[in-house]
Formats: structure tokens, C-alpha cells, sequence
């Protein structure tokens, strides 16, 4: 007994919904769906509803459908389609079923027709301005349209020559008759059809009518099976019109369930709002590493198993919240730290030379590929008298506290030797050119040969075989946690962060770097996890920076 409850704790609200729709035999199999509009690229909300709708099916042994919603034709597009597709296998699900709404415009034409013959819909005549002022308000009744009453004969002629196009764009629409006085505003006999000459993505002229997202959302979970159509809060107010339909028509009784969206701080998540930012130049298309898509983050660095970890670790709220972005950043890290290359870059360089340091050949020294993973291996680094390291890795003057090099003081270079610097060359404007160092020859490895103490460790690489490389920078693309939540006469706009994108364009990485692809992945020592840019080609190397290694997100600024 005690078992079973603790389990229970355990579940989730659908979880548990859905074990006890399957106990009682209610369901022999679950089906769920993921159904977007295809009028954008997804988003990290959309991760959240992929992950919760595959995962279910998954863990109850049932299936998933991928089904577009696709009945505005005005916005939407085949690549929007394809991106969509490429996005959930990237994730790493697998979907059931493809459909398209469109593919049962016809039956829900029928149904359509089928309501009319009832007395349950009605073509109405009044403008959309009328409508909605007829509708009237929470607290008033609303106002029953002068064509509510038309004979079955009289809607259904009028219905077919709206699908045959006798009719302009707003000159009629169908309507179901519930109740204009309805304590719901959605049960004020909504609408159903709409006129819209537009050419669609799939079916081209087919039609010049086209459903209503309530009228062809639920009928579409009906016709596929779906048992557990899981959508966003927002929706709830919907679900007594969803059952309408579903009771009315008498087919099959999907059932309609809402969890809390996905809001993510310091960004915007509607597909609208992407789209501004993509068409007006704010970002490089929809699949900037800077933006919140799935494309976006794949671009940036993020694996497929961080984001599911992320949706996993949020979990299913019944309450709006907002997440906060540090989190999909640790999800993140905490998979790069399993399997990231460790390698060697220096983003803003600065010549060293070893003046004691002769040696005939090539010098090799032996470096860790992970220290989390022992069967990554080792690598083979070389060495020589010229090296870069980071500018920000020696000072003239330093605190006390800097445990970097600095005139006269001992520094470790990673896997390889101790070095002192002795003095700086400078140009004419004071900008240091090059450091001098002498080296240890027995402390090679990095390992102190006398048990003398050096408290820092820097990267470098070598100047003579090292890679340049095109480095890109990002930080949080709004300066505010909720962009959207904006003062008078502002909006979201108005809080871009201009200095979210920095390109350092003189890096040098080591050598061993020379023949990555795009989408690889590896940790650069001390910096953080960069990927490889799809803008790179033979002639140039371009890097992402995923996240840096500690949470830079948090208010302090400690460096
Ligand atoms: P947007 O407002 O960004 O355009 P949408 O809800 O209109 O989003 P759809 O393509 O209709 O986008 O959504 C497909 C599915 O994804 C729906 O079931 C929707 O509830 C879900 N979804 C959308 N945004 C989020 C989010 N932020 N968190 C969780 N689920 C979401
Ligand atoms: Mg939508």
C-alpha cells in the first residue's frame, strides 16, 4: 500500500491521470499529439509540450502524432513545416502519424453541415465589428444576431455558396448556436468558418473557407484518437466548447487537459513576436543562437539531451511560473562536462616568448581529453619558445590577489612547463607586444619539480601551428527578465540588448582543431563550451560560445 501512494506522489497530474484511465480500462492505449501551426520556427515552450506529449505516450507504451494545425493559410508555409519536423527528430522523437487539419477540411465540412441540419450553426451576416459588439460583455448578456433564426435550408444554401466562393472575404460566417447570454464568452455561439480567399500551403484553391481553431482543433483529436490532448492554461476557458462539439456531433471523445506554459526570463516566446525579430533585423534569422527557437539553441551549442533534461527538470505545473534561463544553462553544462573535449584557445591573444628555451625538433606534451571521461584518451600538444596566451592572463600590476603571471612572477602553462615572466616589449602607444619569459625545464608536464608552489594555471597555444578562428560571443538578447511586461508606451523593442552579440575575430585554438565540422562540440579550457558555426568553411573556422563555465547569469558580477 505504501508503495502505490509514494509512487503516486511521484506522478505528475497527467501521469496519474493517465494510469488511472488506463486501471479502470478506459483506454487500452494512449495516443497523444503535438500539434503547432506551422507559422514559425518552435520555440524552447514548444520543447516543454514535444518532451511532455512524446514522453507520456513513451512511458505509457502508447504513440505521439505529429499533427499541423494549419488553417490560416495567410500565415503559414512549408518551411516552417520542415523546420518543425527537422526540430522534434533533432530532439529525438519519433512521431506516430504526420497529419494536416487541412486533410479533414472535407469531414469537418460535413460536420459543419451536419451541425447546420440540427439547428446548430448558422450563416450570420453581421460584420466582425457587430460581432463583437452583440457579444456583449462578462457582466452583460450578449445580443442575439437578426440571422440567428434563418431556416436549416436557407444555412446550409448559404454555407455552400460560401465554400463556392459566391461571397466575399468578411461578407458572411458560420456560426454555432449555443447561447448569447453564456456566463463562458467563448459559448456566444463562436465561430466556425470564416471566409479567406487565400491560397493554402497544401491545398492551394481548394477552399476559400476555412475553420476556426476551437471548431477544427478538437474535431482533428477526434478523428485521430487522440485520448489525452494536452494543451496550454490558456486553453481551459476553451474546453467546455471542445466537449460541445465532441457531444454534438457524437464521435469520438478526446479529452482536453492544460498544464502551465513555458516562460523562460530575458526572452520573448511567441512565434509573432520571433518573427518581428527575424524579419526586422534584430537577430540573423530564426535559427540565431541568440534567439529561443530549438534552431537557435541547436546553432548555439545545446545538445538534444540538455533541452529534454531541462524540460524533464521544470516539470508539469498547473500555475503560470517563470523559469529562469541559468537553468537550461546548467542542464547544459551538466551534459557537455560528460562528454566536451577539453582543448585549448586563446579568444583575446598576446605573444609569449620562452628565451631560454631551445630545442631541436618539435617538442610534445601529453594533455587530457576529459578528465570526466578516461576512455576520451589523451592527446599529443606541441610546444615551442612562441606562444599566445590571454591578454587578461598577465598585468603589469597587479593586485595582490592575481595569481597570473605578471613581471617577475611564476605561472604554470597548462600540461606543459613553469615559466617566470622577465620583461614586456611594448608599441609606441604603450599597448604590451610581446612577454618574455624564462622556462623550467624541469617542471615539464606542469609538474613542480621541487615542491615549490605556483598557484596559477594558464592556457595557451602555440603560436607556431595554431588555427585562427572567428569567435562569437552572445549574451542575453533582452536587457529585462520579461520583456513583455513593458511600461506606457513601450514594447518588448525597446528592451534589445544591443551588445548581445560580440565577434572577436583574431583567435588562435590548437592545432588539433583543424578538421571540426559544425555542431561540434568542445570545452576551451578555462573559457567554456563552444560549438562549431554552420558559417565555417575550409578557409575559416567560426565558434559559438555555448555558456562559459560558471553561471553568468547571476546578478553579482564576479569575473
Ligand atoms: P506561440 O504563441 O508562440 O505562437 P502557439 O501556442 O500559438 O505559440 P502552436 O504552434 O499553436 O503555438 O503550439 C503548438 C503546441 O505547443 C500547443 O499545444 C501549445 O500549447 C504548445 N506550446 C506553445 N507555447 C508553449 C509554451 N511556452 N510552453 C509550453 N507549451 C507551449
Ligand atoms: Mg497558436
Amino acid at each position: 500500500m505504501d508503495n502505490i501512494n509514494d509512487r503516486q506522489k511521484d506522478l505528475n497530474f497527467l501521469e496519474e491521470i493517465i494510469e488511472n484511465d488506463l486501471k479502470s480500462g478506459k483506454y487500452k492505449q494512449i495516443i497523444t499529439r503535438f500539434p503547432p501551426e506551422p507559422n514559425g520556427y518552435l520555440h524552447i515552450g514548444h520543447a516543454k509540450s514535444i518532451c511532455l506529449n512524446f514522453g507520456l505516450a513513451k512511458k505509457y507504451g502508447g504513440k505521439t502524432n505529429l499533427r499541423f494545425d494549419d488553417t490560416n493559410p495567410v500565415k503559414e508555409d512549408v518551411e516552417y513545416v520542415d523546420s518543425i519536423k527537422e526540430d522534434i527528430s533533432w530532439l529525438g522523437f519519433q512521431w506516430a502519424e504526420e497529419h494536416y487539419a487541412s486533410d479533414y477540411f472535407e469531414q469537418l465540412y460535413e460536420w459543419a453541415c451536419l451541425l447546420i441540419t440540427k439547428g446548430l450553426a448558422y450563416v450570420d451576416d453581421q460584420t466582425l465589428e457587430e460581432i463583437r459588439i452583440n457579444r456583449g460583455t462578462v457582466q452583460t448578456p450578449g445580443k442575439d444576431s437578426p440571422y440567428r433564426n434563418r431556416s436549416v435550408e436557407e444555412n446550409l444554401d448559404l454555407f455552400s455558396r460560401m465554400k463556392a466562393g459566391e461571397f466575399s472575404d468578411g461578407e458572411k460566417i458560420l456560426r454555432a448556436k449555443i447561447d448569447m447570454s453564456h456566463s463562458n464568452m467563448h459559448m456566444r455561439d463562436p465561430i466556425l468558418y470564416r471566409i479567406l480567399h487565400s491560397e493554402h500551403h497544401r491545398t492551394g484553391n481548394k477552399w476559400c473557407i476555412y475553420p476556426m481553431y476551437d471548431y477544427a482543433h478538437g474535431q482533428s483529436d477526434s478523428i485521430e484518437k487522440i485520448t489525452h490532448s494536452i494543451c496550454t492554461l490558456e486553453f481551459d476557458i476553451h474546453r467546455p466548447l471542445y466537449d460541445w462539439f465532441i457531444q454534438k456531433l457524437d464521435i469520438f471523445p478526446s479529452h482536453q487537459y492544460e498544464f502551465a506554459r513555458l516562460n523562460l526570463s530575458y526572452t520573448v516566446m511567441s512565434k509573432r513576436k520571433l518573427l518581428q525579430l527575424v524579419k526586422e533585423g534584430y537577430v540573423n534569422g530564426w535559427d540565431d543562437p541568440r534567439m529561443p527557437t530549438i534552431s537557435g539553441f541547436r546553432r548555439r551549442g545545446y545538445t538534444a539531451e540538455s533541452i529534454r533534461a531541462f524540460c524533464d527538470s521544470i516539470g508539469v505545473a498547473k500555475r503560470d511560473n517563470l523559469i529562469d534561463y541559468s537553468r537550461l544553462e546548467f542542464a547544459l553544462r551538466e551534459d557537455l562536462n560528460k562528454s566536451a573535449k577539453r582543448v585549448m584557445a586563446v579568444l583575446n591573444p598576446v605573444k609569449l616568448v620562452i628565451d631560454n628555451y631551445f630545442y631541436n625538433g618539435e617538442e610534445m606534451l601529453e594533455a587530457i581529453n576529459n578528465p570526466e571521461d578516461e576512455s576520451a584518451g589523451t592527446r599529443q600538444l606541441s610546444f615551442s619558445n612562441t606562444l599566445y596566451i590571454e591578454k587578461d592572463d598577465f598585468m603589469e600590476n597587479p593586485p595582490n590577489k592575481f595569481f597570473r603571471l605578471a613581471p617577475g612572477k611564476e605561472v604554470r602553462l597548462r600540461y606543459a612547463y613553469f615559466v617566470t615572466c622577465t620583461s614586456v616589449e611594448k608599441d609606441a602607444e604603450g599597448n604590451i607586444t610581446t612577454i618574455h619569459c624564462n622556462y623550467d625545464p624541469k617542471s615539464r608536464g606542469g609538474n613542480s619539480p621541487d615542491g615549490r608552489k605556483v598557484k596559477g594555471t594558464i592556457h595557451w597555444v602555440n603560436a607556431k601551428d595554431c588555427i585562427k578562428a572567428e569567435v562569437r560571443l552572445f549574451d542575453r538578447l533582452f536587457t529585462e527578465e520579461l520583456p513583455d511586461k513593458t511600461e506606457e508606451g513601450k514594447t518588448f523593442l525597446d528592451y534589445i540588448n544591443k551588445d548581445s552579440l560580440q565577434v572577436l575575430n583574431n583567435c588562435f585554438l590548437e592545432k588539433s582543431l583543424a578538421d571540426v565540422k559544425p555542431l561540434d562540440k568542445f570545452q576551451f579550457e578555462r573559457l567554456g563550451y563552444f560549438s562549431v558555426d554552420y558559417d565555417s568553411n575550409e578557409k575559416k573556422l567560426v565558434f559559438n560560445r555555448a555558456c562559459t563555465l560558471k553561471d553568468s547569469w547571476i546578478k553579482s558580477n564576479n569575473s
